[in-house]
């Protein structure tokens, strides 16, 4: 087997990055049986932990970026290895190598443009905020109740701009103070760091970090899950506490508090996908629920894997930038699950699943039987 970085780098790289626990590791393979992977192709952790734990990781090959992280297989682990962190520390390795397999090369032109534009998606800095162009949208200020950050993909990508004029749409009818950073907004890095690249991390962390304090923000709302995880249990490492709220726990608590009214009716049969980081990385999995289900006239029914069995959508773990080939994408079985139980709608709060899932929807022949929405999209239909 040909590796290219020595063999003890590789062991001391994992052990620094909390692959340690690898060592604990008895060859079970509980990881492999709930590991999507497994249900579109062969694909073992259990052998990426057993040849990590000898140093002989091939960073040439595609395997150790195939995790998404989806966060099905540290929880079965029944010697607690922290299967995502130890893969993570393999990447970091490639990445400081700069040894790509072609899938995956991608992520150098995102790397690039993160460093240079603030986004993963070679965006002008200048046009984050042009969103919200012709909708009453205020720079946030020091006093204002909340900051909305809507992250990348909703700023600049023209299906999930949608989901961001229907956040304020509702934020204004619910009377929110609240302000958006604009030009000033950057990545949050949470995917990127699942790429490897500690340092392009750190720095995006350090620059919102810094842009937060200087306008003395104390809340903020995110419409993606992934800017929650980081804000939220990966920022704290800067010794710094925002409080962050996802959008369908906000959206939950205006209904609660009678702060928005639901007037409308929607009368279709909706399925609700957990995006792997509101679900299984943070629990949120009753509030987008409990939003839907207080919606009149609509019919809200499950998957066969549903909540904590949430059946990834495959673009977590940088996996949103990478390639994968036709036949082995996670979101067509999805879209068949939602097809499966008669879903007219497939809702979802997080772009990368939007993404995927429309993507799919357009692959599959019967594909149109079902649309994909946003919570606040449907929301922003019955107020
Ligand atoms: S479930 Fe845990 S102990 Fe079992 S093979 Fe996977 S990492 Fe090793
Ligand atoms: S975190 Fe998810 S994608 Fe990654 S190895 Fe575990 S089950 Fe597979």
């Amino acid at each position: 087997m040909e590796t290219v970085a020595p063999i003890n780098e590789i062991i001391d790289v994992i052990k620094e990055s909390g692959g340690d626990a690898f060592k604990y590791c008895y060859q079970c393979g509980l990881c492999d049986t709930v590991c999507p992977w497994n249900r579109v192709r062969d694909f073992s952790m259990r052998k990426i932990i057993r040849e990590a734990t000898f140093g002989l990781t091939e960073i040439e090959s595609e395997e150790m970026w195939r995790c998404t992280t989806c966060g099905n297989c540290p929880r079965q682990c029944p010697r607690g290895v922290e299967i995502i962190e130890a893969g993570v520390s393999l990447r970091r390795i490639s990445t400081e190598y700069g040894v790509f397999p072609s899938p995956v090369t991608p992520v150098r032109g995102v790397s690039a443009s993160l460093l240079g534009k603030g986004n993963p998606l070679g965006e002008d800095r200048e046009k984050r905020a042009d969103w919200a162009n012709g909708l009453s949208v205020k720079t946030f200020t020091a006093g204002m109740e909340i900051l909305y950050f809507p992250g990348c993909y909703l700023c600049y990508d023209p299906r999930l701009k949608k989901v961001a004029r229907a956040t304020v749409d509702i934020l204004n009818r619910a009377g929110v103070d609240f302000g958006i950073l604009g030009t000033r907004e950057n990545c949050c890095g949470e995917s990127i760091r699942k790429t490897g690249d500690e340092e392009l991390f750190k720095r995006l962390a350090k620059e919102n970090i810094k842009t937060f304090i200087e306008n003395e923000v104390k809340r903020i709302l995110v419409s993606s899950p992934h800017c929650y995880h980081t804000f939220k249990n990966e920022y704290s490492e800067f010794r710094v506490n925002f409080e962050v709220v996802h959008i369908s726990q906000y959206l939950f608590e205006l209904i609660d508090e009678g702060r928005l009214e639901l007037s409308g009716e929607y009368g279709k049969k909706v399925t609700y996908h957990d995006p792997c980081y509101l679900g299984r990385h943070n629990g949120i999995y009753d509030e987008p629920r409990e939003i839907l289900k207080k919606i009149p006239g609509l019919e809200l029914t499950e998957m066969v894997d549903a909540l904590e069995d949430s059946f990834c959508c495959g673009g977590g773990g940088g996996r949103i930038w990478m390639e994968t080939v036709k036949g082995e994408r996670f979101s067509d079985l999805r879209i068949r699950q939602a097809l499966d139980v008669g879903a007219e709608v497939l809702a979802t709060s997080c772009p990368y699943c939007i993404t995927h899932f429309e993507e799919s929807r357009l692959a599959l022949e019967d594909g149109d039987a079902t649309e994909v929405k946003d919570i606040t999209e449907i929301l922003q239909e019955v107020i």
